[in-house]
């Protein structure tokens, strides 16, 4: 699973039940059921709450599939501010999707 976050991709699991989540876990905590599968985040999502420190940027990213994780974003955002996942090494990291 980890491999996935090199390449810049979020696996996240997915339930029968229609529940996403990112933390792997045997079963699903809506449900409780266990037929799950990972799937690929299409890697878009919004920022839910953010943390700034020193020159970064550190959020609660509210993904498109559903669920939220952790992670850097890039630069400058707010609360509600689309992003998208950047190509990375290793810790998934975002930046924001400018307005058109
Ligand atoms: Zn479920």
């Amino acid at each position: 699973m980890y491999e996935e976050f090199k390449s810049g991709k979020i696996p996240y699991i997915h339930c029968s039940c229609g529940h996403n989540f990112f933390y792997p876990r045997d079963r699903c905590p809506k449900c409780h059921g266990s037929s799950l599968e990972v799937r690929i985040s299409s890697g878009e999502g919004t920022v839910f709450s953010f943390t700034e420190f020193g020159q970064g940027v550190y959020a609660i990213i509210e993904m498109k599939e559903g669920f939220r994780l952790y992670a850097n974003v890039r630069g400058k955002v707010k609360i509600g501010d689309k992003v998208r996942v950047i190509p990375g090494n290793g810790r998934p990291e975002f930046e924001k999707v400018e307005d058109k």
